[in-house]
């Protein structure tokens, strides 16, 4: 129906994504969840376990979307698939901005995890309500633990620290991930200093949407596996959760960075 909040969770196959899809269907009766996933046979797996645990009652506010944030035909191709789906002036009430990767070769974590995120939000902003459409961009600490073990003398640590100082505005996060690549393309820190540099400006830049990062906290998932990290995913998806649903940030927060009790931070 048209009172249903519909969202898209990308990364969703497994992990704290997985868990923010079972925590919306478990406890807002009006969200319907697009399950992102880059591999549509575990997107399927991971929508079939969902279902299970949640009841059969929710098999009909849930579907797979494959959708690989890496890949601009595979980003276009989901928004093309989900626009279709939306009926008469059906919107999208909003997207949580969860896939990451936290190593691998060359620039592919910072072309993930930044660029990834942000060609998801180019690709969906106009299947998005406004006012009051919402992103969520899942960041981490690392970030700001990134930026703080700059030199403060370095020009990214300032940018970095105030990013509505950097020039180009939004495009300008992209030269400073282009202009830095080569020195920490594969940084995670980095990758996620930048989402949340990102994250600022796309707020200022969307003033009917509502967008803010979180930081999940130290979550037991394949990312950290062996890495002594204790908490369920299904705690690491209560921030992102929250700054999707609650009805609090309505129009009174924006682009700001929230901490794992869901504190701004
Ligand atoms: P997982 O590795 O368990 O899950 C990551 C998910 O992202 C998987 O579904 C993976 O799919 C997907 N993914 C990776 N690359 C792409 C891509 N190119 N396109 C689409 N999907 C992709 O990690 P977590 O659940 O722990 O991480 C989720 C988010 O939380 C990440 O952004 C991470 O940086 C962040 N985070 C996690 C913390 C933690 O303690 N776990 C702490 C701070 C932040 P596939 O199965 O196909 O690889």
């Amino acid at each position: 129906s048209n009172n249903m909040k519909r969202v898209l969770v990308t990364g969703a196959n497994k992990g704290i994504g997985k868990a923010c899809c079972q925590k919306l269907l478990e406890e807002h009766s009006d969200v319907f969840v697009w399950l992102g996933s880059r591999s549509s046979e575990r997107g399927e797996e991971a929508v079939h376990d969902i279902i299970k645990s949640v009841g059969g009652d929710c098999q009909d506010r849930i579907a797979m979307v494959t959708l690989d944030i890496s890949s601009e035909e595979s980003v276009v191709q989901a928004a093309a698939k989900i626009q279709q789906q939306l009926k008469g002036d059906e919107k999208l009430y909003g997207i949580i901005n969860n896939a990451g990767i936290i190593r691998g070769p060359d620039h592919s974590v910072v072309e993930t995890n930044y660029f990834g995120t942000k060609r998801v939000v180019n690709a969906f902003l106009p299947l998005l309500q406004r006012p009051g459409g919402r992103i969520v961009n899942v960041a981490s600490a690392s970030g700001p633990n990134f930026v703080q073990g700059l030199s403060q003398r370095d020009t990214l640590y300032k940018v970095l620290k105030e990013p509505w100082t950097i020039e180009g505005g939004l495009d300008g996060v992209d030269e400073l991930a282009k202009k830095y690549c080569d020195q920490y393309g594969s940084s995670y820190g980095f990758s996620k200093a930048l989402v949340n540099a990102y994250n600022l400006l796309l707020a200022r830049s969307q003033p009917e949407l509502i967008v803010n990062a979180v930081t999940p906290g130290w979550i037991k998932t394949d990312m950290t596996v062996g890495q002594g990290a204790t908490n369920p995913p299904s705690q690491g998806a209560v921030p992102p959760v929250w700054a999707l649903m609650d009805p609090e940030l309505e129009s009174t927060t924006t682009g700001l960075y929230y901490g794992s009790d869901c504190k701004r931070s």
